[in-house]
C-alpha cells in the first residue's frame, strides 16, 4: 500500500497555491515529509554496464551535478508547472538565465531587439559583452509597438522585455509583441521576475521564453541568488539543457532547495506584498513631496487598462519621483528607518534605492535618459511588514524634505 502524493498532479483539479506546495515533491525512501536536499556533485552505478547505459542516454539516470540534480529538478519541475510552459532550466542567477538563453538562441550576426527599460545588468551584459560576439543589439519603446516594427530586421532573432519594467513599472502588451515577433519569425523572452507566476503567465500570452531572477520574490527572504528559463520541451527542455550542462552556469541544490520552498509561500506572499504596495502607492499620491507615483495599480498610471487585462495582479514595487532632484531623493532615502537601503528587491524587508546612482549607475547617462531614469526618482519594493509602521517610516522621512 502506498500513499504517496502524486508526482503529476493534472491541471485542471488545482489550483496555483496548491500546485505550488504539491507539484513535483520529492520524497525518497525515508519518507521525510519537506523535500531532501541532495548535496552531492555526483551520482554511483550499479555496474560499468550501467554507467555505460546511462551516459549514453538509453537508460534514464543521474550522473553529475552540472547535467541534474534531483532537488534542482524538482524546483524546476514545479516552476515550469506554475508558469505553464513544458520544460524549466534553473541558473546559478538571473543574470546567467539572460546569458544561458542569449548563447543559446543567437549567433553571429544575428539582431537582438530589446526594450529600453531594462534592468541595469541586463544592459550592460547585452551592450557590453553579447554585442562583442558579432550579435546585433537595438533598442525599442517597451510601450509602443510601432517602434518595435520599425526595430525588426531581417536578422531579428530574439526580442527580449521586461514588464513591468525595473524602476518605472511600465507594461508591454505581451500579446502584442509575441504576435509581432511570431509574424517576422523571430521569439519574444519575456523577465518575468517583477510579477512572478502568481501575476503573470507570459507563456500563455503567446511568449517563447520566460527569464527568473529567483533571487528575487522566489527566494522571498533575500538568502540566495539563482534563475530560470522557462519554455517548451524542445527549445528549453532540450537547447537551452544542452548549453547549461555543457557550460555550466548551473544552480547549486542548496538554492534550490530554498527556492522550491519559497514556492510554498509564493502566492500568498505575492497577495500579501501587493495589499501593502497598493496602500504605501495611494498614500504616496497624496503627499506634497511626491511629484509622480509609479505603479500599474493606480488609475493614473499610464498602463493600467493593459495591467488589468493582461495581469492577475500588480505587484510589488512601487517607484516615484520626489520634488528637489537628486539632493531630495537622497534625504528621502536617509530620513527612513524600517527601509533598508540595498539593491535587492523582492524580500520579506521593504527595500528603498535610488536607481540613478545604485542599479541603474553603470549604464551611461544617455542609456539612463532613454530609461527614463531621472535623478529624483526613489523605488520601493514592498515588503511584508505591516503597512501602516511602512507608512509612518516614509511620513517621518518626508518630513525632512
Ligand atoms: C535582479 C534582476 C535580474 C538579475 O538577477 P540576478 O539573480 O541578480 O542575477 C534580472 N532581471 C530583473 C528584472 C531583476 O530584477
Amino acid at each position: 500500500m502506498s500513499h504517496d502524493p502524486s508526482l503529476d498532479l493534472p491541471d485542471a483539479e488545482y489550483g496555483f497555491a496548491t500546485l505550488g506546495i504539491r507539484h513535483a515533491e520529492l520524497r525518497s525512501a525515508e519518507r521525510e515529509h519537506s523535500p531532501s536536499m541532495y548535496l552531492t556533485s555526483s551520482f554511483t552505478f550499479g555496474s560499468a554496464a550501467e554507467a555505460a547505459a546511462i551516459f549514453s542516454g538509453a537508460q534514464a539516470g543521474n550522473i553529475y551535478g552540472r547535467f541534474t540534480n534531483p532537488t534542482v529538478q524538482a524546483f524546476e519541475q514545479r516552476l515550469a508547472r506554475l508558469e505553464g510552459g513544458e520544460s524549466c532550466v534553473a541558473t546559478a542567477s538571473g543574470m546567467a538565465a539572460i546569458l544561458t538563453l542569449v548563447l543559446t538562441v543567437m549567433k553571429a550576426g544575428d539582431h537582438l531587439l530589446v526594450s529600453n527599460g531594462l534592468f541595469g545588468s541586463t544592459i550592460n551584459l547585452f551592450n557590453n559583452y553579447i554585442a562583442k560576439l558579432g550579435i546585433e543589439v537595438g533598442y525599442a519603446d517597451l510601450t509602443d509597438i510601432e517602434s518595435w516594427r520599425r526595430g525588426l530586421q531581417p536578422n531579428t532573432r530574439l526580442l527580449f522585455i521586461e514588464t513591468p519594467s525595473n524602476p518605472l513599472t511600465e507594461i508591454a502588451d505581451i500579446a502584442a509583441l509575441a504576435e509581432l515577433a511570431h509574424a517576422h519569425g523571430a521569439q519574444l523572452a519575456v523577465d518575468n521576475c517583477f510579477l512572478t507566476p502568481v501575476f503573470q503567465q507570459p507563456l500563455k500570452l503567446g511568449a517563447d521564453y520566460i527569464i527568473h531572477s529567483a533571487t528575487k520574490f522566489i527566494d522571498g527572504q533575500g538568502r540566495c541568488l539563482g534563475g530560470a528559463i522557462v519554455g517548451d520541451a524542445q527549445r528549453v527542455g532540450k537547447d537551452v539543457f544542452a548549453f547549461m550542462r555543457t557550460a555550466g552556469p548551473c544552480l547549486s541544490p542548496f538554492n534550490a532547495w530554498v527556492f522550491l520552498k519559497g514556492l510554498e509561500t509564493l502566492a500568498v506572499r505575492m497577495r500579501a506584498h501587493e495589499h501593502n504596495a497598493m496602500q504605501i502607492a495611494q498614500w504616496l499620491q497624496q503627499q506634497p513631496q511626491v511629484a509622480r507615483v509609479h505603479y500599474p495599480g493606480l488609475p493614473t498610471h499610464p498602463q493600467h487598462e493593459l495591467a488589468l487585462r493582461q495581469q492577475r495582479g500588480f505587484g510589488a514595487i512601487v517607484s516615484f519621483d520626489v520634488h528637489g532632484g537628486r539632493e531630495a531623493a537622497w534625504k528621502l532615502i536617509d530620513g527612513t528607518r524600517l527601509c533598508s537601503i540595498t539593491a535587492n528587491l523582492g524580500d520579506t524587508r521593504t527595500t528603498i534605492t535610488h536607481p540613478a546612482t545604485t542599479t541603474h549607475g553603470r549604464i551611461t547617462a544617455e542609456a539612463r535618459a532613454k530609461a527614463g531614469i531621472g535623478e529624483s526618482l526613489v523605488r520601493l519594493s514592498i515588503g511584508l511588514e505591516d503597512a501602516v509602521d511602512l507608512i509612518n517610516d516614509l511620513q517621518r522621512a518626508m518630513r525632512s524634505l
